[in-house]
């Protein structure tokens, strides 16, 4: 597995710090709040100055989070002498906090856990057999001897929890889940996560799956579908959230391979995973985006779903074709 540590770097970079703003990507999930959250939490018990934000601010469903409630959704012009940049794979995913946190001309530290993490920053922490970056946060704590207090504990439990859809995915190693064990002795309560998280879907999402699934698609070991922005309209869906859809297509045993295009601004949204054996990290990457071995995904610029569509499902059969299931 690829990972870059720069501890030494890392902790001087700390070192030299009171003021810190840590941020993480663009449509931030439950990795992306439970690691910029948990780090957070862990550095102002070291007695930092911290600040968080993300564009568009913090997500209704993670508002249980420890922290949740001071996330900012810009920088206000605020100065800070270290930026820290949590499950971000490249620098355009920090969006325009990230503009605004560049523009401070102060170090940044990359802790991340994506495989096609591009290395940006000065101090880089990015390890691709972590199974979330809540998890890399809980190894860079370790390295640096740091207390992990109930904040910090519930905030990297929940990234854990959601990046593995509760410890379902393949990546899950017994290290992850040791972390998992010592979070919950420090105060983590596993019980509320999964309640909050992966076993809840809103009613809208739900009403969204179900215009959508006669439209799904399966050929050739490919499942997928499109959804549309009428599509989230009459769904009464404002923020294109469609609850890992492609996780649910991900179920389907004939499928390797899931992707939901989703109607966005900017063009097309794509999502896809597949099931050990197949890559489509490369997919991803190919069309600009990244993500990891099993779940990965890009924007498509200026097209439009069935433009996006013939320009996908080619890059999928690929895939298929380069791979065969571990699993079968
Ligand atoms: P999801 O399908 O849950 O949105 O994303 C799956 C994985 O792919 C995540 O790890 C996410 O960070 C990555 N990913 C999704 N969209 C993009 C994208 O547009 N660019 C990059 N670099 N990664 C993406
Ligand atoms: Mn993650």
């Amino acid at each position: 597995m690829t990972a870059r540590m720069d501890w030494e770097r890392a902790a001087q970079l700390l070192a030299a710090a009171q003021n810190i703003i840590v941020l993480t990507h663009i449509d931030p999930d439950g990795d992306a709040f439970g690691s910029m959250l948990g780090l957070a939490a862990a550095l102002r018990d070291m007695g930092r100055r911290v600040i968080t934000a993300v564009d568009g601010g913090i997500d209704p469903a993670f508002r249980f989070l420890p922290g949740a409630d001071a996330v900012q959704d810009q920088l206000n012009g605020q100065n800070a002498d270290l930026v820290i940049v949590t499950d971000c794979s490249d620098e355009r995913r920090i969006g325009e906090v990230g503009k605004a946190g560049r523009a401070l001309g102060v170090p940044v530290i990359n802790l991340d856990h994506h495989r096609t993490n591009t290395h940006f920053g000065d101090a880089v922490l990015v390890d691709a057999s972590t199974v979330a970056a809540s998890e890399g946060v809980l190894d860079w704590l370790d390295v640096l001897g740091a207390h992990i207090g109930p904040a910090t504990a519930q905030c990297l439990l929940t990234g854990i929890v959601t990046d593995t859809l509760c410890f379902r995915t393949s990546n899950v190693t017994e290290r992850a889940l040791g972390k998992a064990q010592r979070l919950m002795q420090a105060g983590g309560n596993l019980g509320e996560i999964v309640a909050r998280t992966v076993n809840r879907t809103p009613a809208p999402v739900f009403m969204l799956w179900k215009a959508v699934m006669p439209r799904v698609r399966l050929e050739d070991h490919i499942i997928w579908a499109a959804i549309s922005q009428s599509d989230f309209r009459q769904a009464g869906i404002h923020d294109e959230d469609d609850g890992h859809f492609v996780s649910l297509l991900m179920q389907v045993d004939q499928a390797y391979v899931a992707c939901v295009l989703t109607e966005v601004e900017r063009g097309v949204d794509i999502s896809i995973r597949s099931v050990p054996g197949f890559d489509v990290s490369a997919v991803a990457l190919a069309l600009g985006g990244g993500g990891h071995t099993q779940a990965a995904g890009a924007t498509l610029d200026g097209l439009t779903l069935a433009e996006a569509e013939a320009q996908v499902i080619p890059l999928l059969r690929d895939a298929v074709r380069a791979g065969s299931p571990q699993i079968r």
